[in-house]
């Protein structure tokens, strides 16, 4: 009881200090999530010492397109940072990645890895607002965090709810990837698929007039095909 009153004030004071989403950002967001995600609700949090939460886990194989626009990790391991994280409908970024708009330029430009990372973070406060379909808890999400890498999925013919809430997040980010780059790729129409059902209004193709990927050399070309 007394954590559920503390998670509570939580809530109530940290929504109070953050800002709404940027028009760009509520863009944006639209043509992934619709409007399944009540908007006006979200608030973005620079927060403090979020990047101190590191972890281990292992290299994940180059299938997917969040890994190949990305350079090929040295090792069988790889040490994360924190990018982000959300109570509720409050999302704590990264100091050094908050931004007043996250997806600035956004449609001229679609910066890929931030507009990524917001769609995997607004995916959760989703997530949240529809918890009684989707049965979303902080707990059960904390408890996924026990998998070495609960963000790692494979990509088959399940429905998206039967995918873990990390998963999910990371099939929206993933999707985001494969549709700015490869809108007529196999893997994005499979991924189209399944979300579509989920995410009424969800746009098949990036109307953004250019893409920003993070690594020069990604494989661009058919990428998630
Ligand atoms: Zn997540």
């Amino acid at each position: 009881m007394l954590a559920r009153a503390l998670l509570a004030l939580i809530l109530v004071l940290t929504a109070a200090c953050g800002r709404p989403l940027a028009p760009a950002e509520r863009a944006f967001t639209a043509t992934v999530l619709g409007p399944g995600l009540d908007a006006d609700r979200v608030r973005i949090v620079r927060g403090n010492l979020i990047g101190g939460l590191r972890y281990i886990r292992p290299t994940r194989p180059r299938e997917a397109c969040r890994e190949k626009i990305l350079p090929p990790p040295a090792g069988p391991t790889v040490t994360v940072s924190t990018a982000a994280f959300v109570l509720g409908e409050t999302v704590f970024y990264r100091r050094d990645l908050w931004a007043p708009d996250l997806v600035a330029g956004y449609p001229r430009t679609l910066p890929l890895a931030d507009a990524m990372l917001l769609a995997h973070e607004l995916t959760h406060v989703w997530q949240w607002q529809n918890r009684e379909t989707t049965g979303f808890s902080p707990m059960r999400v904390a408890a996924e965090q026990a998998a070495d890498d609960p963000y790692l999925f494979v990509l088959d013919d399940r429905p998206f709810a039967a995918y873990g809430y990390e998963q999910q997040a990371s099939l929206v980010e993933e999707y985001v990837c494969c549709r700015a780059l490869d809108p007529e790729g196999a893997r994005t129409g499979r991924l189209r698929a399944l979300l579509e059902p989920v995410f009424p209004g969800l746009e098949a193709r990036e109307t953004a007039m250019s893409v920003a990927i993070p690594w020069k050399d990604a494989p661009v070309r058919g990428i998630c095909s």
